[in-house]
């Protein structure tokens, strides 16, 4: 049997012993026996097995355990369960034994974490891997964090895994990981899990924004101690016991700000953001004392009235508390302050096990108790697909809330954007079903009205009213939703099976044989997904029979489409037979070429040559082109890791690309004019379409071109820019 040399098994010792240091708890009575015995077990049962790095496969389950203990606060029974979270998997310990020597409350952990565990390809198994995840929070909610800290373990040790597996790895990260631990107030670890994400799916990216957070140190710092060194004085004077920091913003979040509002680093980096926490004199006086401090500090500082944020009254619903205020700062630059006390910031970091400490108890009640019922609720529903779940729940993890009342005052939290339907659906899913209308404030509004905290909400019903199409328009609630959706599964499933033989009675009349190339070109031609999504349209009448014909009868040769051809090359040799895991990297090339089309560009993100892509093969056995960084592309390589190719653009300068860029100024006699003559003349590059509007001495417009690659699109907006009114120039899409 292998073993480790002695000095490794001395650094196994070291590891573990430090879990002591971190867990307090974890001394005290049988506790630290059973810990020890844990150890014991899994040490033995993954002992001479090496990680892919080559460290002994241990090192995993040890520092799994520091991190519970250490980042996220946890005791005695998630330290032991998180030491053994891959016996039972990876070796021939059974959950029986951990029962047998542990008891049940630990093997039902333990068991929650095999179930979750493990690698999906599948879609609906990644669904409903999910979707167990989800429901083992309400039996064991440590089964979650336990499998968030296993994941950063994962995830700080990415590193060693093949490119492929690192990409979905830091997809599932991103999509999924990261909301969870935000979602249970685990701050610091969700903004970890997002940096590692970025860190491999960009390298250079990532690499870029930290050397420019870097660079900007001393220039940042000069002015956080400019900005603080008057608050300093002042809650000096106080005596109050307090700290001031002024951290940086993260790499993803600067990566995300870049990319959502498409500025440059320079612009989302002058935003600071400083931080007081606070020993309070005694709890009671939290609250009091928090807003004193505020007032020291507005009377330095002139405070954005719209950006006071009271977490202190009323806490976010994972828990957050804290006072946010964004105050102007020297040389007229908005500096956000937020202001907590030890305690509050202890929960910001590090989520509800700080909650817990605090209240004294493994106290799960309260809010976070709440959402795993909602969520509960939602996953009981048989019918609902547990893909569009999954969806919507990270929808609505994103959604920040606002609070509402009831016509009897009842506080209701709901997502923000909710209109007055997504509050009658919360209210009861008959309410949703028969609202007609809805009144705010006492004034009646259509039930599409988004609602605004602190509105008073009656929802108007009648018994005659059903569901309506439309409505799955305007709500945004995830509930809502799958409710809406519920009722009319029924009817799509009858307008299918009419929409079918309505469509086969129709080649019959024609004399039209079908083939699935006859298929393609309808669901092309009519704009639908799937089969089921024409003959459903056909159904309901939406898709008119007559104009098959013509749709047939075209041959769809746009002239700007440009014809490729991809040369597959395998470049791993095949030494084994199929192994079950075994990992094909597949690397493709596209070079332009007349012949043949058996890629497309998406339509979503429509990239162009030098653009960072990816290729996901679908069921067509068409590859299509995706930015990496388009959302549907990191879907796609969540749930589809196999089916993904990492293509190379090989530009000969032939076909060109369309892309989009938008743009704006003043607007000037003749501006437009020299903006298309620069694109058409002097760049020689093929406009599309152009749209410009102006109102009130603003012009705003739009520009669709045909291009070579990024090089030349990043010269034509350069140019642009130079163009006297000019303001801004940005490509759009993604
Ligand atoms: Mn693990």
């Amino acid at each position: 049997m292998a073993s480790f040399t002695p000095e490794e098994d001395k650094f196994i010792n070291d590891e573990f012993e430090k879990i002591f240091q971190f867990c307090k708890g974890c001394k005290d009575g049988k506790n630290e026996e059973l810990i020890r015995k844990s150890f014991e077990l899994a040490n033995k049962a993954h002992y001479g097995i090496r990680r892919r790095s080559g460290e002994p496969y241990i090192h995993h389950p040890i520092a799994v355990a520091q991190i519970v203990a250490q980042e996220i606060g946890l005791g005695t029974k998630s330290v032991i369960s998180s030491i053994l979270h891959d016996v039972v998997e990876d070796t021939d310990y059974t959950i029986s034994d951990i029962e047998r020597l542990f008891g049940s409350k630990i093997a039902n952990i333990i068991d929650g974490l095999t179930k979750i565990s493990g690698n999906f390809d599948a879609l609906s198994m990644q669904a409903e891997n999910f979707r167990k995840m989800l429901m083992t929070l309400s039996e064991d909610v440590r089964v979650v964090f336990i499998k968030l800290a296993d994941r950063l373990h994962n995830m700080r040790t990415l590193e060693s895994m093949p490119e492929e597996k690192q990409q979905k790895i830091a997809s599932e990260t991103i999509f999924i990981y990261a909301p969870l631990a935000h979602r249970l107030g685990l701050y610091a670890i969700k903004t970890e899990l997002e940096d590692l994400s970025l860190k491999f799916h960009y390298p250079t990216v990532f690499q870029e924004i930290t050397e420019k957070i870097q660079a900007t140190e001393k220039q940042r710092l000069a002015y956080i101690n400019k900005f603080t060194m008057p608050i300093i004085n002042k809650i000096g004077e106080t005596g109050i016991d307090y700290s001031i920091t002024g951290r940086p913003k993260s790499v993803y979040s600067i990566w995300n700000k870049m990319q959502t509002k498409g500025v440059p680093f320079e612009e989302v980096f002058d935003l600071f953001a400083i931080r007081i926490v606070f020993n309070p004199t005694s709890p009671e006086l939290e609250k009091r004392e928090s807003w004193s401090l505020y007032s020291i500090i507005t009377d330095i500082y002139q405070p954005n009235p719209d950006r006071l944020r009271d977490w202190v009254s009323t806490p976010k619903a994972n828990g957050y508390e804290a006072l946010h205020t964004t105050l102007m700062g020297p040389e007229g630059k908005w500096v956000e302050v937020q202001i907590r006390t030890k305690r509050m910031d202890e929960i910001a970091e590090r989520g509800y096990a700080a909650h817990w400490k605090y209240k004294g108890s493994n106290d799960t009640e309260g809010e976070l108790d709440k959402w795993i019922k909602e969520i509960s609720k939602l996953l009981e529903t048989p019918e609902s697909d547990a893909l569009e779940f999954l969806d919507e729940f990270k929808m609505s993890l994103f959604t920040s809330e606002i609070y509402v009342f009831t016509p009897k005052g009842l506080l209701r939290r709901i997502p923000k954007g909710s209109t007055a339907l997504d509050f009658a659906y919360d209210v009861h899913t008959n309410v949703g079903n028969r609202a007609i209308g809805a009144k705010i404030n006492h004034k009646l509004v259509a039930l599409s009205s988004v609602l605004n905290s602190g509105d008073q909400v009656e929802i108007l019903t009648s018994e005659k009213q059903l569901p309506q199409r439309e409505w799955l328009e305007f709500v945004i609630t995830a509930k809502a939703k799958s409710k809406i959706k519920d009722s009319f599964k029924f009817e799509r499933k009858n307008n299918i099976e009419k929409g079918k033989e309505l469509l086969e009675k129709k080649f019959e009349e024609l004399n039209i044989i079908i083939t699935s190339n006859i298929y393609r070109k309808l669901l092309a031609g009519f704009e639908t997904k799937s089969k089921d999504d024409l003959y459903c349209k056909i159904g309901r009448g939406i898709i008119d029979l007559k104009s098959v014909n013509k749709i047939l009868a075209n041959k769809s040769k746009n002239k700007w489409i440009k014809y490729w051809q991809l040369q597959i090359k395998k470049t791993t040799t095949t030494k084994k037979k199929k192994t079950e895991n075994a990992n094909k990297t597949k690397k493709v090339e596209l070079i332009d070429n007349v012949d043949g089309t058996n890629f497309t560009i998406a339509q979503c993100c429509k990239p162009i040559p030098g653009d960072d892509i990816i290729g996901y093969i679908d069921e067509n056995d068409k590859i299509i082109i995706h930015k990496r960084k388009c959302e549907k592309a990191v879907k796609l390589m969540t749930e589809f890791g196999d089916k993904i190719l990492t293509p190379e653009w090989k530009s000969q300068k032939i076909y060109s690309y369309l892309a989009s860029i938008s743009l704006s100024g003043i607007d000037k006699i003749g501006i437009v004019n020299r903006i298309t003559e620069l694109i058409s003349k002097d760049l020689q590059v093929n406009m599309r379409s152009i749209y410009f509007n102006s109102t009130d001495g603003v012009f705003d417009g739009r520009i669709d071109l045909y291009l070579y690659n990024t090089y030349d699109l990043d010269k034509l907006i350069t140019d642009l820019k130079k163009i006297n009114g000019v303001n801004k120039v940005i490509r759009v899409g993604n």
